[in-house]
């Protein structure tokens, strides 16, 4: 029908039921008596086929089967109306004539070989395994880490800031928590919280250690070569400056959120506590994190 609208002069009598009734879609998916046979075969098609609406073009009840069927049974769905669509195709360009059966075990062959194809191409699919988040790792022998976190406060307008420094075993060794006011931009107070680790540790005379934070932004702008005139730049500068002045075979480096739980929980607890603290002792709310990130 669609190519007679656009002045094709073709027949519109439907080669797989050969009534008079124009062969248009609705026609074709859900009237013929070709299709409706093959529906036959498809219990969850039969169960919702109240839904079909003659009124309706094919276009809106395929749209209103698809809300009624579970995932599976639209997935078959789909297909089935695929392979009564390449029956029609076959009688029409190959003179083959499909049986009813066939068309629907084709549709259910076709979808069962996907399936098959999508396990094989993901064989780690959360289906099959959980799905594993990063672990914090202990530095390397003779190393400390230092994991560094902000935290965002709207109602204190206060910008928390976190420091948690531990050896190579894990161990805690000292922790720094303070709080900046007024509230900023995430990205220049996560730079904000770099500064702050690069200006104390030093002090500490640890050696060589690695400074880990979960703010790509930072860690990528302080990695790059690159001039930034914003007050973004001016702090990452500064990090550069006091980096290459203090601190020999050591680095600054990305780590996923769910890696930095240690200085991500300190932060969370930042904004109520006075300014600026050191802590020599494990903080309890971080207890269980180390005791975990140490096994
Ligand atoms: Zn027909």
């Amino acid at each position: 029908m669609r190519l007679r609208d656009k002045g094709v002069n073709c027949p519109t009598r439907c080669v797989l039921c050969n009534s008079d009734d124009d062969e248009d879609s609705y026609h074709l998916f859900f009237k013929c008596p070709s299709s409706s046979n093959i529906w036959t075969m498809f219990d969850a098609f039969q169960s919702m086929s109240g839904v079909i609406n003659q009124g309706q073009d094919s276009a809106g009840n395929i749209f209103n089967m698809l809300q009624v069927l579970n995932a599976g049974d639209a997935a078959l769905f789909c297909c089935t109306l695929w392979s009564i669509w390449k029956q029609r195709n076959n009688k029409v360009w190959n003179e083959l004539t499909d049986a009813q059966r066939f068309v629907f075990d084709r549709a259910k062959t076709l979808l069962d070989d996907w399936k098959t194809a999508k396990d094989f191409c993901q064989p780690t699919s959360n289906m099959q395994r959980p799905v594993q988040y990063p672990r914090w790792q202990k530095p390397l022998e003779g190393r400390f880490k230092c994991n560094i976190d902000a935290s965002f406060s709207k109602h204190l307008n206060r910008v928390g800031i976190r420091i948690c420094i531990r050896d190579d075993s894990g161990s805690f060794v000292l922790a720094r928590t303070e709080w900046i006011s007024p509230l900023c931009d995430v990205h220049v107070g996560e730079a904000l919280g770099l500064l702050s680790a690069l200006e104390w540790v030093h002090l500490l005379q640890l050696g060589p250690i690695d400074f880990e934070l979960d703010a790509k932004r930072v860690v990528d702008s302080f990695l790059s070569a690159q001039h930034d005139a914003t007050e973004f730049g001016s702090i990452i500068h500064r990090c550069k400056t006091l980096f290459n002045l203090f601190y020999e075979n050591s680095s600054v480096e990305f780590i996923r959120r769910q890696a930095n739980e240690v200085a991500h929980e300190l932060a969370k607890a930042a904004s109520s506590s006075a300014s600026f603290q050191i802590l020599v002792n494990i903080p309890e709310c971080i207890e269980h994190i180390l005791i975990n990130e140490m096994l």
